[in-house]
């Protein structure tokens, strides 16, 4: 993986592919800004260096659902303090070889983006000369702005990327034990997966959200040796029980290093009280290295407006997790 530090950006034109997915609230005001704060390094970096021209990717929701990314490069030209000229088309996008920054429209308005299209790479990287990803919660997927781009340019890691793979290595590979890994939330089919990968490599495994609902209705067994502990409630919840939280607590109190990813509850629907729980188990725990990832969960959790008190909080949920269970993920592999 090639760092930023290796790029000479001067004169450049550069792609910065960033993950400004964020979690859109009911007045359009964004829930959570990590994702957009954790990028603004980069970009600045490029700044000071006398890049000639910043083209930024990204990509909002889910493909169908056709959100607009304009709230959000009005939102992320404020921390930057600097424009972000934002077009729709792709050929508006193209030719516009003035502003400083620009950015185009989100990406999974474009069939191509998805399905990796080569046509559509050739697009993209027409805007530049050089790929810099710092998308590392997109780094999982197999698309043409993460791994299509980089076949055609130089490509580069992000600040932020680069600090989350070495950080999220280091307590898969290395933790200080024991490691206490908690798991919850709702993609269950992409999780359940994971459950047994981890059961190798945590020492003890809580389980809660919707997660738990499946795990415990579908019977699974785990192969590894992780002390597996589940809801006592019962499989059917909507948030974990006051027993359930106190056993959870207990068991975050002896840990030294924690990775938690998913929430306990439907948090949209004010089942929280789970949530938080795990949430203050977590700072309280002083001795501990405490990583969280996942959109939801940070979007849960950033409302106790104490998320700078865990250590690491990673911008990616599904690439957190894979990049723990395969130690690498496409988007990495692509910036060699
Ligand atoms: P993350 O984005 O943090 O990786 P997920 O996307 O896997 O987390 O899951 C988040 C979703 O899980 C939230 O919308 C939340 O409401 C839902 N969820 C968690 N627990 C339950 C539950 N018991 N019943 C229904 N939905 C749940
Ligand atoms: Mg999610």
């Amino acid at each position: 993986m090639h760092k930023l530090e290796e790029l000479d950006p001067r004169e450049k034109k550069v792609l910065v592919r960033v993950d400004w997915n964020v979690t859109i609230g009911k007045t359009l005001q964004i829930v959570d800004d990590t994702r957009i704060r954790r990028t603004i390094p980069t970009l600045r970096w490029l700044k000071t260096r006398g890049v000639r021209q910043v083209t930024i990717l990204a990509h909002l929701g889910k493909t169908g659902e056709e959100q607009s990314l304009m709230e959000v490069a009005r939102y992320a030209e404020k921390l930057f303090g600097q424009p972000i000229k934002f077009w729709q088309t792709l050929e508006q996008c193209q030719s516009d070889t003035e502003s400083r920054v620009k950015m185009l429209e989100n990406l999974r308005m474009w069939e191509g983006e998805d399905k990796n299209e080569p046509g559509f790479a050739e697009q993209l990287a027409s805007m530049g000369e050089v790929y810099v990803n710092e998308a590392f919660g997109e780094a999982h997927r197999e698309s043409a702005s993460i791994v299509g781009i980089p076949q055609l340019l130089p490509g580069y890691a992000g600040i932020n990327l680069e600090q989350e793979v070495a950080t999220i290595r280091k307590v898969v590979d290395n933790p200080e034990r024991p490691l206490v890994v908690i798991m919850g939330g709702a993609k269950v089919d992409d999780k359940i997966k994971l459950l047994d990968m981890m059961s190798h490599k945590a020492d003890v495994l809580l389980i809660g959200g919707k997660l738990a609902n499946e795990f415990g209705q579908r019977g699974i067994e785990l192969t590894g040796k992780a002390k597996i502990v589940v809801p006592v409630e019962g499989y059917d919840l909507l948030d974990i029980g006051e027993e359930t939280q106190q056993i959870f607590h207990d068991e975050i109190a002896q840990a030294k290093t924690v990775i938690w990813n998913g929430p306990m509850g439907k948090v949209e629907e004010d089942y929280r009280a789970g949530t938080q729980a795990v949430y203050e188990a977590l700072i309280r725990n002083k001795r501990a290295f405490t990583v969280v990832g996942g959109g939801d969960t940070l979007a849960a959790i950033r409302e106790e407006k104490q998320l700078e008190r865990i250590d690491f909080v990673s911008t990616g949920g599904g690439a957190m997790l894979k990049l723990i269970e395969r130690g690498t993920l496409p988007g990495i592999e692509a910036l060699r």
